[in-house]
């Protein structure tokens, strides 16, 4: 009955993120799996979920572009969310 609504609500773009914080959690996953992966074996590129072999110990991303966009964006969140837990503990 409400046709229009939904067709409406196909119009959201792409580039909002209603669940940020999930987001976050699910690339910092993705990353500590990446980390912890064995070279040869297929790891996923916590930026763009990406399957991916990994090539050396250090490879962790499908290419340097979503490394620096990895550590730009996650980085300072974490930084901060890390001082507020110092600064509280007992
Ligand atoms: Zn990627």
């Amino acid at each position: 009955m409400d046709a229009d609504e939904m067709s409406e609500g196909e119009a959201i773009s792409e580039w909002e993120m209603p669940d940020l914080e999930a987001n976050y959690a699910q690339k910092e996953r993705d990353y500590y799996r990446a980390k912890m992966a064995k070279v040869g074996t297929v790891i996923i590129c916590p930026w763009c979920g990406k399957r991916l072999i990994k090539r050396t110990y250090q490879h962790k991303f499908c290419s340097t572009t979503h490394k620096d966009r990895y550590h730009n964006t996650i980085n300072p969140e974490k930084q901060a969310r890390a001082r507020c837990f110092n600064s509280r503990r007992r």
